[in-house]
């Protein structure tokens, strides 16, 4: 994590005002290169209309004067963009910056990744034939570690994105001990599915019998397990906080959280529209986004979507749970331990 101090001044700026979002999601590109089981975007190839480079600043420009803290870009693959490293670099002035990629994209973008604070490899095992069954392409597993190595050896700091399900629950404690050893920290997302909905924004995934997490009682353990291993270690990526709602939700079936949608988060897509979560129809265009923030409209959704129990991705309940500004604080203070952590082990590489 690249921070100069200019971007840290204005980062803790912004976190300390009320009312603004903490976290946008922008989903640059529908196009994407593996075939994931639970994933429907890649069924949708021939989409391929995207904003231009110079709109995604100007969209970047809106969320610097919402308030936004934290950007990430996925898609799709946001890495299949030609324009990828100068979106990075941009973003990167302003905002704790992360882009996802599934591994095969890093060594041919390693220097429009240099820029970034983290790089997200999707991993989600490290059994090498089922992360190529799960991805739905040969040599899956082999891709991501060699990014992971490559991103490493030229400093660039990597976290390592599985999505939990039932293929992996009871290998993920194992699997985040591993990788905490190598000090590569871990970032979880859980398996979830869309709900059938009217005009939503689009759509993700597609509900797979042999992916959803049935045995609750093991991921209210694998919870535990983490919240204890968290106590112990530098590296994990997800509040305890986080954690244990999770671990009451999986044990007694409780929601302890409200939706905090167009208030904590929002999403944008590759046309530039921006929803409170990608399965609620557009509310605005990524240009409107200032003149519609504190509308009356947009605090009926917010009213609407507070209400709304229906989905379990993780990184909504995430920015639900930390939607205040003490939530932003303590999202910053876990990820700037583990900017220690990554800055120590840069230090040992180039030293090695
Ligand atoms: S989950 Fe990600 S990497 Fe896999 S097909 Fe979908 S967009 Fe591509
Ligand atoms: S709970 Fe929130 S994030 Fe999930 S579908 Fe409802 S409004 Fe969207």
């Amino acid at each position: 994590m690249r921070i100069s101090s200019q971007k840290a001044l204005g980062l803790l700026k912004r976190s300390l005002t009320p009312n603004r979002p903490y976290h946008a999601q922008w989903l640059l590109t529908r196009r994407c290169n593996y075939r994931c089981r639970s994933c429907t975007i890649w069924h949708e190839q021939q989409r391929v209309e995207e904003i231009s480079t110079d709109e995604v600043k100007r969209g970047l420009d809106v969320f610097r004067k919402l308030g936004v803290i934290e950007v990430v870009f996925s898609g799709g693959n946001p890495l299949l963009r030609e324009d990828i490293g100068e979106i990075l670099d941009y973003a990167s002035r302003h905002f704790v910056t992360t882009v996802y990629d599934n591994g095969s994209l890093v060594a041919k973008k390693i220097d429009a990744l240099r820029s970034v604070d983290f790089v997200a490899i999707s991993l989600d095992t490290l059994d090498r034939k089922k992360l190529d069954y799960i991805k739905g392409v040969p040599e899956a597993w082999e891709t991501a570690v060699d990014a992971i190595e490559t991103l490493q050896k030229e400093g660039i700091s990597v976290v390592i994105s599985p999505t939990i399900s039932r293929l992996n629950q009871h290998e993920i404690v194992d699997f985040t001990r591993y990788f905490i050893k190598k000090r590569i920290p871990v970032l979880y997302c859980l398996y979830s599915y869309d709900f059938p909905m009217k005009d939503r924004l689009f759509g993700i995934g597609e509900k797979t019998d042999e992916l959803e997490l049935v045995d609750r009682a093991a991921m209210a353990k694998v919870c535990d397990e983490l919240i204890e291993l968290k106590k112990k270690q530098q590296g994990i990526f997800i509040t305890a906080k986080v954690l244990n709602v999770l671990k009451e939700f999986f044990a007694s079936g409780q929601r302890t959280w409200t939706c905090e949608a167009l208030r904590g988060f929002f999403i944008v897509d590759h046309l530039g529209r921006v929803a409170g979560c990608h399965l609620r129809q557009p509310a605005a265009s990524i240009f409107e986004l200032s003149d519609q923030w504190n509308s009356e409209r947009f605090e009926n959704l917010r009213k609407e979507y507070s209400r709304c129990e229906k989905c379990t991705y993780l990184c909504y309940i995430v920015y639900s749970l930390h939607a205040s500004v003490l939530g932003n604080l303590e999202i910053m203070r876990d990820q700037w331990r583990n900017v220690m952590l990554l800055r120590n082990l840069k230090a040992e590489t180039l030293s090695n």
